[in-house]
């Protein structure tokens, strides 16, 4: 292992030795029953943690914070960095926003870490060699949350990838890569549509890819890549790949592994990190002491990890690898007459401190381990910007001649309206009669050749567009970053 230490990630007991104080939340549901199994195994396991308990969730949506948590919770996280989490019930209906990206935004936690790995033949799989990691980017794209109707029928929602926030997911899955002793780290995005976006995390993933150049780098689009995730996952080792599709690629891995109920993830940030099952509250059994408690522990063993504890996080593992062995498990994973409660699971993973599997791989974690230094961005020269144009979105119900004829009186001597496109599909001029048209239109105005624009003449343009009646919605510069263009063609431009 080579884990770099960055000190600024560092929980106080980090810094001064004794017990870690850590932040907790029993949450809903299930939690406060898999939370409590969970913390006895861990404690029992020598784990040497100090609980500060927060209340989030269904409650304290209720009680007026429209995002499931108090200003105080935040003040304990904070100050203790480091975040167990059980499951939460977010309520149903508008208004309330989501407790996790809230969470994962507001601390920084930019990687989502999920390791899926078989438990065969004790945990039902087709693909018993499955040990996949998914390193899914938690911060940016669709997940901004930037959502607008514009027109009686569309709405849309914006995707925002940036440079620095690639660059620290990639360069924090080959650290991880390295230091876990990974040999693969594939990349999985849509770069054939969106060029510019997923374009730039494929860039990006293979200039930092040609820094490492003991670990191998792959890449697949999204799509085959989580075909082949589901049918052969024995082929992948380390997946980093953004936002949406590591939201999805990493609940077809955890189902293929067979173990949902299993898994566990880390959510790590430069300064806090946050640990927690990869289930919800599973309102269906809350109370019925049947919950499997494994995946909460497991997250549990991930931040005992973090917090440099590898001795009492290796014991745990072990422990629970041979309760798994022993046939021993809670009803959605034992079989009927093996099966046990969850508080008894706990007690069974306690039983077995000390022992080390037969049949599944034992782990080791290295004394020394440290959190994966986290990438800071560098400030890189700013480019060179040159204005070549606006994207207009006008909502109308004219046919696009009409409405190119309206745009082009309004338009002045050093531009010209290069296309009109309806829902990405350029309409005019030389529309084809097959295609639907939607009340969007954007139409983009560009400088003429050799001619140069300013914002002046396109607030100038708009003018006449208001003068004119024109309905636009919305618009969008047209930029050169250095002589590159900044903006996708239309489809069939
Ligand atoms: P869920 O994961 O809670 O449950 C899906 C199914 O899996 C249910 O049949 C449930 O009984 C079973 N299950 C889940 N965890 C289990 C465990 N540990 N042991 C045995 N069986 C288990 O998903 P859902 O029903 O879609 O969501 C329920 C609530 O959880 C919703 O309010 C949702 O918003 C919330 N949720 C929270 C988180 C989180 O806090 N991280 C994540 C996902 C969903």
């Amino acid at each position: 292992m080579n884990i770099r230490v960055n000190p600024e990630s560092l929980n106080q007991s980090r810094r001064t030795g004794g017990p870690a104080a850590v932040t907790v939340a029993f949450g809903d549901g299930i939690g406060p029953e898999i939370m409590k199994a969970s913390l006895a195994v861990l404690i029992a396991g020598g784990a040497q943690i100090e609980i500060e308990p927060i209340d989030i969730g269904e409650r304290v949506y209720k009680s007026g914070h429209s995002a499931g948590i108090t200003p105080d919770a935040w003040d304990s996280l904070r100050r203790t960095k480091v975040f167990y989490k059980a499951p939460i019930t977010t309520p149903q209906g508008g208004g309330f926003k989501s407790l996790n990206v809230t969470i994962r935004k507001s601390l920084g936690l930019f990687a989502n870490v999920r390791p899926c790995v078989a438990y065969a033949p004790f945990v039902k799989t087709d693909h018993p060699g499955m040990d996949v990691v998914i390193v899914r980017e938690n911060e940016e794209d669709l997940y901004a949350g930037i959502e607008h109707r514009q027109t009686d029928e569309v709405y849309q929602c914006l995707k925002l990838v940036s440079r620095p926030g690639c660059e620290k997911i990639v360069r924090y899955a080959f650290d991880y890569a390295r230091a876990y002793g990974r040999q693969k780290v594939t990349c999985f995005v849509k770069d054939n549509i969106m060029k510019l976006t997923d374009g730039l995390f494929r860039k990006v993933f293979d200039e930092v890819a040609a820094e490492y150049p003991d670990i191998e780098a792959d890449h697949a689009i999204i799509d085959i890549g989580a075909a082949r995730l589901a049918a052969k996952p024995e082929r992948f080792d380390v997946i980093v790949t953004p936002n949406l599709y590591g939201d999805i690629v990493s609940d077809i891995a955890a189902e293929v592994a067979g173990s949902v109920g299993l898994g566990a993830s880390a959510n790590i940030g430069a300064q806090c990190a946050m640990f927690e099952a990869i289930h919800g509250s599973a309102p269906d059994i809350a109370g019925q002491d049947v919950a499997n408690p494994s995946g909460l522990l497991m997250a549990g063993v991930m931040m005992l990890v973090h917090l440099g504890q590898t001795e009492a996080a290796e014991r745990i593992h072990n422990a629970w690898l041979c309760a798994l062995e022993d046939g021993v498990g809670t009803p959605d994973i034992a079989a009927e007459d093996a099966a046990v409660g969850t508080q008894q699971f706990a007690r069974e993973v306690i039983a077995r401190l000390g022992q080390r599997p037969k049949t599944l791989a034992p782990v080791s974690y290295e004394p020394d381990a440290r959190p994966i230094e986290v990438w800071t961005p560098q400030p890189k020269p700013k480019a060179l910007k040159r204005l070549v144009g606006i994207d207009v979105f006008v909502h109308s119900n004219e046919e696009p001649d009409a409405l190119a004829g309206r745009l082009q009186a309004c338009l002045n001597p050093l531009t010209e309206l290069k296309m009109i496109t309806n829902r990405g599909v350029k309409v005019w001029p030389d529309p084809m009669p097959e295609t639907f048209c939607t009340d969007h239109w954007r139409c983009r105005i560009e400088a003429k050749p050799e001619k140069a624009l300013n914002k002046a003449m396109l607030v100038e343009i708009l003018r006449n567009m208001v003068l004119d009646g024109v309905d636009f919605v919305k618009t969008e510069h047209l930029y050169e970053f250095d002589g590159e263009r900044g903006y996708s063609l239309g489809q069939g431009q």
